[in-house]
């Protein structure tokens, strides 16, 4: 039993200032990773005096267009990312990922904030938001700082978020004109399913039909998602006319074993990665020729 103080709060700047007065204070959102870890007793978290309930804060639930960006509330639920025509329209791929998270409840309680800093290596939200170039804002009771998705991220279950900070608000980037996207995701089962493997993928394919600006991005392949900078550059620059995609495909599982050395799970995840790349290059390859 871990014993504590449960605080909640309607206001912003009352949730700032607890995290800035108080110590070992935990902050809940959904309560999905969090209640888990804490009935498991998780050793992954750190010692608990308070709990600090920010699930009533309706300041932090917009999903709304912005200059250059989509901005998103960090608590915005999985269910909602699903509902909205702004992300369906700009960002089909994260929408995918979202609707493969959990269960309808999970979706319904889960938030966008909470799967980000949770930061689980198979978190289906941070593959599709790293290739988006995403960017987090964190807010403490006196400043405020943006940091890029990648770089929040510090390890398996690790980001760079200092204690007196919540994250508030992430903002996409839209993609220009003549940019495909796609997600991926095997689990052991078709539902409820944390992923074995999931890629993201945002590509350019110009008017001369080439790639352009490849970003490719794996969940449960490394020890935290990131991007592979090898293989978008295998795939940048060829015409997808002439792309070789089991050589893709090769240059792939390459990359990923450098990183990770050789597992038990690698005899399955080196050809599946191969295979989900393919899928979601021969995707993209499709929209962009019915396009032409
Ligand atoms: C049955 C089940 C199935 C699941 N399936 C999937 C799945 O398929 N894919 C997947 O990716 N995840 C899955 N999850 C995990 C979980 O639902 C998601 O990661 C969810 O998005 C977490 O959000 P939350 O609001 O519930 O976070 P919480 O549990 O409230 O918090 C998670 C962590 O983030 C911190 N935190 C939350 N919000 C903020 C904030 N705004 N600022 C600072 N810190 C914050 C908390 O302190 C805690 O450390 C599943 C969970 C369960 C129980």
């Amino acid at each position: 039993m871990i014993a504590y103080d449960f605080f909640t709060t309607q206001k912003l700047e009352e949730a700032l200032d607890y995290l800035d007065r108080l110590e070992k204070v935990k902050v809940l959102a959904g309560g999905t990773d969090l209640l888990v870890d804490m009935h498991k007793k998780s050793p992954r978290l750190p010692p608990i005096s308070y709990l600090l309930d920010i699930s009533n804060l309706e300041v932090l639930k917009f999903i709304r267009p912005a200059d250059h960006y989509v901005e998103i509330g960090s608590l915005i639920t999985h269910s909602k990312l699903i509902k909205e025509p702004l992300l369906n329209h700009n960002f089909p791929l994260l929408v995918e990922a979202a609707r493969t998270i959990g269960s309808t409840q999970i979706r319904n309680r889960g938030t966008i904030g909470g799967n980000l800093v949770n930061a689980s290596p198979a978190a289906d939200l941070l593959p599709p938001l790293i290739a988006l170039k995403a960017e987090v804002v964190l807010t403490s009771k006196k400043s405020e700082r943006v940091l890029p998705l990648e770089e929040f991220l510090a390890g398996p279950y690790k980001t760079k978020i200092e204690a007196n900070e919540l994250l508030t608000k992430i903002k996409i980037p839209l993609l220009g004109d003549h940019y495909y996207t796609d997600f991926q995701k095997i689990g052991r089962r078709k539902a409820m399913s944390i992923a074995r493997l999931s890629i993201a993928l945002v590509v350019k394919i110009d008017e001369k039909s080439i790639f352009q600006d490849v970003r490719v991005v794996p969940g449960s392949a490394t020890p935290y998602p990131q991007s592979l900078s090898k293989v978008e550059k295998a795939i940048e620059g060829k015409s997808i006319n002439k792309i070789d995609l089991e050589e893709i495909g090769r240059i792939i599982s390459e990359e990923m074993i450098s990183i990770t050395g050789v597992r038990w799970s690698t005899p399955y995840k080196k050809p599946t990665i191969a295979i989900l790349l393919k899928r979601s290059l021969e995707k993209v390859i499709k929209e962009s020729k019915t396009n032409a």
